[in-house]
């Protein structure tokens, strides 16, 4: 068994995953297994060990004129391992440089407990989004396309209190008796895929439906009117395990009237798409879909909007195949209907992290595509809606759990 060296008069305390935490990612129901090693260069007596799975989130925030500020931090996660008091017992004494493991077992739950919220006044739609975890969120390593004012981590915790009262008199430990060590650990919890927004009731924010005066010039005349209806599209699925994000498409439906029977169809050139994140925080819990809060509300009470914006789509169309429809706002007998399905994804995205779409009592991340459709002659047409992220259950039972179910034998 390996003796530690140290200096140092306090006991050791080590907590070792199995297998290492280092770049691993625990999901819904993962079991998170190890120990807690300890070590001490004199004989140890154990009167209390606490081990808990902590999960905690910070914010710095500007207070004042000054720029000075404040930071809070929110435990919304607490779980702590029993031991009974016969097992702890067997584990209680520590002779003097020998290693004594204590081990501990977790498993990520499906969601928080029912009391961690309890913020009156939430919008129906984001109750039971309070109750989900959050995933790991800090800045370090790929861009999160997070501030660093915030951050959501998940940590081993382990306090464990030495009983003083049989340390022999010559003790080199010192009066504090009471000793604390910490391991972070990296949770992304699953995301099943949500029912599509209803875009009425955001329509400040997107804008699925817009139209446009089309001219064979900037200074032409008009050639006819066109009208681009964008839905939203199926989420984008990340996988715990790290594997490749799913791929989606967006549908958009063209229209267009034209001034004139002698008018030609359009040409679409390209479809360019851009990926904004959006990351909100403010000084108060976050009671309304963000998005859907009224700019004047922002004001009073201020909140905060990350953006960070990533092309993903570059899309060619080619020939399209327009057919006659009915009649289109009236400026013509005579409507041609088409329609797009552009495939996308994130997969090819190097150097950022995808989140998914969130929203806990602080801090919320959301997706909003951006489309601009480009036609021959230099006229384009924009359209945005919304897109989830979301986390697959995409673990066997195997990975989630490599150790077995069962609890730790003492
Ligand atoms: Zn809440």
């Amino acid at each position: 068994m390996p003796v530690w060296r140290s200096m140092s008069a306090k006991p050791m305390i080590k907590i070792v995953t199995e297998p290492p935490s280092t770049g691993l990612t625990y999901t819904t129901c993962s079991a998170i297994n190890g120990t807690v090693d300890l070590c001490a260069h004199e004989d140890l007596t154990l009167k209390d060990v606490r081990i808990s799975l902590i999960g905690c989130g910070r914010r710095s925030l500007e207070v004042g004129r000054n720029g000075s500020r404040s930071s809070d931090e929110w435990i919304f996660l607490s779980l702590h391992m029993p031991i009974d008091g016969q097992a702890l017992e067997t584990c209680c004494n520590v002779p003097a440089r020998q290693q004594r493991p204590i081990p501990f077992h977790f498993r990520v739950p499906r969601q928080l407990p029912t009391g961690t919220c309890n913020h009156t006044k939430i919008a129906p739609c984001l109750q039971d989004q309070h109750l989900c975890l959050p995933p790991t969120i800090c800045s370090e390593g790929a861009d999160a396309m997070c501030p660093d004012l915030i951050s959501i981590g998940y940590y081993i915790e382990v306090v464990i209190e030495t009983d003083t009262t049989v340390t022999p008199s010559r003790s080199i430990l010192p009066q504090d008796h009471r000793f604390r060590e910490r391991l972070e650990v990296t949770i992304l919890p699953t995301f099943p895929e949500e029912a599509p927004l209803d875009l009425e009731s955001h329509s400040t924010t997107f804008m699925p439906r817009a139209t446009l005066s089309l001219k064979r010039h900037i200074l032409g005349r008009t050639l006819g009117h066109v009208e681009a209806n964008a839905y939203q599209p199926n989420a984008i699925m990340l996988k715990a395990n790290g594997g490749a994000p799913s791929t989606s498409s967006v549908h958009i439906g063209l229209a267009f009237s034209p001034h004139s029977e002698t008018v030609s169809i359009p040409h679409v050139e390209r479809v360019c798409g851009d990926l904004v994140s959006n990351t909100y925080f403010g000084p108060r819990v976050l009671h309304e879909w963000p998005q859907r809060l009224p700019e004047a509300q922002h004001t009073i009470d201020p909140l905060l909007n990350y953006k960070v914006t990533t092309p993903i789509i570059n899309y060619a169309p080619g020939e399209l195949n327009w057919t006659e429809g009915s009649v289109l706002m009236a400026v013509s007998r005579t409507c041609y209907r088409t329609s797009l399905e552009i495939p996308f994804g994130v997969h090819h995205v190097r150097n950022k992290r995808f989140m998914p779409t969130f929203h806990c009592c602080l801090f919320s991340r959301t997706y909003t595509l951006v489309l601009k459709i480009a036609f021959s002659g230099g006229q384009s047409i924009r359209v945005t809606v919304p897109l989830q992220v979301g986390v697959e259950d995409s673990m066997t039972q195997e990975s989630l759990d490599p150790q077995g179910a069962r609890p730790p034998d003492y």
